[in-house]
């Protein structure tokens, strides 16, 4: 299926919208909202920068109370909005509307509680990640879901996109870590969502939202006390195929590492370009492990583990146990996605997810569809999860090549679903990938969902356009879809 991919018009921008920016300068104060053309510019995109649309007016609240307003105020005028927490998303999920308002949380930084007796934590949404951690580690705890972006990435974003992270394996998602929330409703109104409520699980449902069911407010999340031991395992192996041996014997073993991670030659390639992160010399392939725990209990993992890698066939192994070493041996793997600009003018991000077992085998199948295409691709992904995150290069200056490396990416993601996989492990589905979900759901599943939303926001304004290919308005009896994606029908996009 050829990717859906909005080519925006800047004609559609401004229409009457300009005239909201008083009003929600009363709101935010004059500094709080921003007209310019030229600083609308910084926000017309997430991490996903083949989409990009200036929004017609950027304001920055800082209390819910002003979050409420400014929506109530979109809604009074019939305006669409999104919200923005740091714009990292990879599927566009905070794309703007160039005829509406983009909410950004950037000034909602306070953290408004640490409370260790009952391991949580109150942030307001543009926290970022690792402050949380930040914030409750002098106590000997800290926040698990570490997306590699965590030293930007807000917790609003993280909720919206229930993001993951390489100690997710273990762990668990950010759905997993988020104890309760307070959000302004669609409709403008201040809501709390808490676990522990009986009732159906809202909060669940808003979780991993995309941003489609209201704006997060205020965050409350698990703390985890800190590992008494942690040990990062380095190995490296002379094919990703006996590195995904070893993955799959781990797995089987019932050793739940805290991380495993692989690269493939061309991603570490892209990472010692970037940070000489010196992993061994001539590597088909690294896995990083990393086991934590009591101290005895880590002995026992580690050393099953390591004879597992041996069993695999992993030459070099080295083994980290002070934070410095483990930082080292991390460097390469933190920083893949960005060191990739190293060794290509231009890369797509992919992201799918596969069984475990069926790693070996797409990860040929990616190798082949490489070949054949002439598009070079580097594997860097959460391995123990099956979640790939294919790195799709290519160069613009190249006649035809962008649309290959589309085309190979698409494909990839065919292969996932072939396998019995997910189009999406993390990132979200937001633009990028809403024209995939038919391939996973019935027009009966997408429908349900589309009812649910419309129960939070009946108006269909808070961040439309995203998640759902045929999106259904509120009301319409089910079944029925206008058969024309969002951005397409508003005018703003075309079909390519
Ligand atoms: C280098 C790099 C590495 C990455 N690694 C990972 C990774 O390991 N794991 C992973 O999961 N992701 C990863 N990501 C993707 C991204 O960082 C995550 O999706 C992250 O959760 C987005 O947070 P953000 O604050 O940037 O959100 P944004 O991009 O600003 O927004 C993302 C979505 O959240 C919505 N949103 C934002 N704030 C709120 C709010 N307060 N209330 C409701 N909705 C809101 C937006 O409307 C949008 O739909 C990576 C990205 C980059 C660039």
């Amino acid at each position: 299926m050829p990717a859906l991919r909005a080519r925006l018009s800047a004609t559609v921008a401004g229409m009457g919208i300009a005239e909201l920016a008083p009003r929600l300068a009363e709101i935010a104060g004059p500094d709080g909202v921003i007209t310019d053309p030229q600083e609308l510019r910084t926000y017309e995109c997430d991490g996903l920068t083949s989409h990009a649309a200036v929004p017609g007016i950027v304001v920055l609240p800082t209390t819910a109370a002003q979050v409420a307003q400014v929506v109530r105020t979109c809604v009074g005028h019939g305006v669409p909005y999104v919200a923005r927490g740091s714009g990292t998303g990879l599927s566009g999920g905070a794309l703007p509307r160039t005829d509406g308002v983009l909410v950004v949380t950037s000034r909602m930084r306070r953290v408004v509680a640490v409370d260790v007796p009952n391991r949580r934590a109150t942030v307001e949404p543009g926290v970022v990640n690792l402050a949380v951690t930040r914030a409750a580690a002098g106590d000997g705890y800290y926040y698990a879901p570490d997306p590699s972006s965590q030293q930007i990435c807000s917790i609003g974003g993280n909720v919206a996109e229930n993001a993951g992270g390489a100690h997710c394996l273990k762990y668990g998602f950010t759905v997993n870590h988020v104890l309760g929330l307070e959000l302004v409703t669609p409709e403008g109104e201040i809501a709390r969502l808490d676990a522990d409520r009986p009732g159906y699980d809202l909060l669940g449902a808003f979780v991993g939202s995309e941003g489609t069911l209201g704006i997060a407010t205020e965050v409350t999340v698990r703390l985890l006390r800190a590992p008494e031991t942690v040990v990062t395992m380095l190995a490296g192996f002379g094919t990703v195929d006996a590195a995904g041996g070893c993955v799959s014997a781990i797995i089987a073993t019932g050793v739940v590492p805290a991380a495993l991670e692989m690269m493939d030659a061309l991603a570490i390639e892209a990472a010692e370009a970037a940070v000489a992160c010196d992993y061994p010399a001539g590597a088909g392939a690294v896995l990083i492990v990393e086991v934590d725990g009591p101290a005895a209990e880590v002995a026992e993992e580690l050393a099953a583990v390591r004879e597992l890698a041996v069993q695999a066939g992993a030459g070099e192994i080295r083994i980290a146990t002070d934070p410095a070493e483990r930082a080292a041996i991390w460097k390469g793997r933190k920083s893949a996605f960005a060191a990739v600009g190293r060794i290509s003018p231009a890369y797509l991000v992919q992201d799918g997810v596969v069984p475990r077992t069926a790693l070996p085998a797409v990860l040929a199948e990616i190798a082949a569809l490489s070949a054949e295409s002439g598009i070079r691709v580097a594997n860097v992904f959460h391995a123990g999860d099956g979640n790939l995150h294919p790195l799709v290069l290519y160069d613009r200056a190249v006649a035809g090549e962008a649309e290959r490396a589309e085309q190979v990416s698409a494909e990839i993601l065919a292969r996932c679903l072939a396998h019995g996989g997910s189009i999406t492990g993390e990132h979200g589905v937001g633009v990028d990938k809403s024209a995939y979900l038919p391939r996973m759901f019935t027009d009966a599943d997408l429908d349900t969902m589309q009812l649910l939303r419309c129960g939070f926001d009946p108006r269909g304004l808070c961040n439309p356009g995203k998640v759902f290919p045929t999106p259904r308005l509120c009301g319409e009896a089910p079944g029925h879809r206008t058969g024309v994606h969002p951005l397409v029908e508003s005018g703003q996009a075309e079909l390519f």
